[in-house]
């Protein structure tokens, strides 16, 4: 078998947590994970070895993506992705789905599959669901996401009904023709915000003996608490001894909500996104790097990490070149952003090992300082994780 899911821990409090060990022929993956977005190939201004050292054990690309550009064929003929890349640890791809999704008039869907016009170029594309099943496993990829439908948000029932049965069929489709010699596929499990649509959608896709569930239509412009209800409903009702992926949820407390309803695995733009903007996550708060105050500021940016810029550079230093608008000043505070979301995850796993994921959960729960919020991509979550020396007293 490529991928084998096991269940080291479970939240000894009652809770769902599990701190699991997924192995994959490109390495292991210990469970609850994140995983860094490199949409086409790498993660935006870091090097494979960056993103190693940083703690990653498996990198996100996206199908639809690649497949515009530069090309499956390409891809498969040098070597795979991994040789392509040069990040040699799991590789999960999504399926495009989502972004074909997001592509509104420009794509017409039928039984068949979607078809769409590439918005580099403005060609022609066709997606079937047994063609991107094929494409991923051409490109050597551990983790594979079948095609779904997204629905987008709000939707009304019967859209997302049709949605789900769309859905599923392809998921037929796409387990009919995986070989399953290289990796594995997940299926995702679609229904909106309906709750009957959505346990209808795991029994039937758990019917399937996918590798993994992931699930899908979340972070579509939903508020927080219908996110949550969705996660709540579908998390436990998916097969208990395969990985689940809650995709593209990424806030800190969201993490935290999902790992307590026993989610697995998680993948989000924004650390990356965030600090390109200059907006950086500590365990004090969230800093924006361009405030005046910073100007003189000596300390690095989170005295409790361990990152590389943290260790050499201060607060003033990156103040400096993200005002100057300085190539470093974004690669700089993704290292760091990445290695907070990493540690993070560090963390959530001691904790359920220990038996203390509950309290840490709780405890991350109280507003924190930092900068005030501003601007709709400024959300600043008031969920940290707690700084090592409160956690261990
Ligand atoms: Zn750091």
């Amino acid at each position: 078998m490529p991928l084998e899911f096991e269940i080291l821990a479970t939240g000894a409090t009652g809770g769902m947590a599990r701190r699991g060990r997924l192995t994959t022929l490109h390495g292991v993956i210990e469970t609850p994970a994140f995983m860094p977005v490199g949409t086409l190939g790498a993660v935006k201004g870091v090097t494979p070895q960056e993103l190693e050292a940083a703690g990653a054990s498996i990198m996100l690309s996206n199908l639809y993506h690649l497949a515009l550009r530069p090309g499956i064929d390409i891809v498969e003929r040098l070597g795979g992705l991994h040789a392509f890349t040069g990040w040699r640890g799991p590789i999960l791809t999504d399926s495009g789905g989502f972004q074909v999704w997001s592509l509104g008039g420009l794509r017409t869907v039928d039984a068949g599959g979607v078809t769409f016009r590439s918005h580099l170029d403005g060609s022609a594309l066709r997606f079937t669901p047994e063609e991107v099943a094929g494409w991923q496993e051409r490109m050597g990829v551990d983790i594979a996401m079948m095609l779904d439908e997204c629905p987008p948000w709000p939707v009304e029932r019967r859209g997302a009904e049709a949605a789900w049965e769309r859905t599923l069929a392809w998921a037929r489709r796409a387990r009919g023709v995986w070989k399953g010699e290289g990796g594995g596929l997940f299926g995702i499990v679609q229904g909106s915000v309906y709750p009957d649509l959505r346990l209808r959608a795991a029994a039937e896709l758990g019917e399937l003996d996918f590798d993994g569930y992931a699930i899908g239509g979340v972070s579509v412009g939903e508020p927080a608490g219908e996110r949550r209800s969705a996660v709540e409903w579908t998390a436990p009702a998916l097969p208990a001894d395969k990985p689940r992926y809650l995709m593209g949820v990424g806030y800190p407390e969201d993490i935290l909500h999902a790992v307590a309803q026993g989610v697995d695995l998680f993948d989000c733009v924004l650390p990356a996104r965030n600090a390109r903007h200059g907006v950086l996550f500590t365990r004090e708060g969230v800093i924006k790097i361009k405030n005046a105050k910073y100007r003189e500021d000596e300390r690095p940016l989170d005295p409790a990490c361990g990152c590389p810029v943290c260790r050499r550079v201060s607060r003033a230093f990156l103040h400096h070149l993200t005002r100057a608008g300085e190539l470093t000043a974004p690669v700089l505070a993704t290292l760091h952003n990445l290695r907070f979301y990493l540690d993070f995850m560090a963390d959530i796993r001691q904790a359920i090992e220990l038996g203390t994921f509950t309290e840490m959960a709780s405890l991350a729960c109280r507003t924190a300082g930092g900068d005030p919020p501003e601007g709709p991509d400024m959300r600043v979550h008031p969920v940290l994780p707690i700084p090592r020396e409160q956690r261990s007293s």
